[in-house]
């Protein structure tokens, strides 16, 4: 499923020259609203769901949701970036969450 922006928390990367989210998607798919100044996927089909722009966002304003054959709303992914592993919270439909952690290849 694409990537869902909550515009709550995104803040645009205002710190960077541009929006990591859109450096990173390898598709060139993610870029910012320019009224809002909030990141979206303009192109939800060409999205191949790497997760490369969930992963990056600083804020943690990119949420994959899982497709209906997997667990539709209000099932999704989360992951949290550490220095030298990722966390991913996983919630199912009915709400329960379980977390898997994993090393990162950039341990030193
Ligand atoms: S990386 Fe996150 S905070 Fe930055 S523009 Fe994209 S969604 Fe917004
Ligand atoms: S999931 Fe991958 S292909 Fe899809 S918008 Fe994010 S970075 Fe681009």
């Amino acid at each position: 499923m694409p990537p869902k922006v909550n515009k709550d928390k995104c803040d645009g990367c205002k710190a960077e020259h541009e929006p990591l989210c859109e450096q990173i998607c390898p598709g060139d798919l993610m870029t910012l609203n320019p009224e809002t100044k909030k990141a979206y996927c303009r192109s939800t089909r060409d999205c191949w769901d790497c997760m490369s722009c969930t992963k990056i966002c600083p804020q943690g304003a990119i949420e994959t949701r899982l497709s209906y054959q997997l667990g539709y709303y209000p099932a999704k992914l989360i992951p949290m970036m550490g220095t030298n592993k990722i966390t991913w919270t996983c919630i199912d439909i009915n709400g329960n969450v379980e977390r898997f952690s994993f090393k990162t290849r950039n341990e030193d």
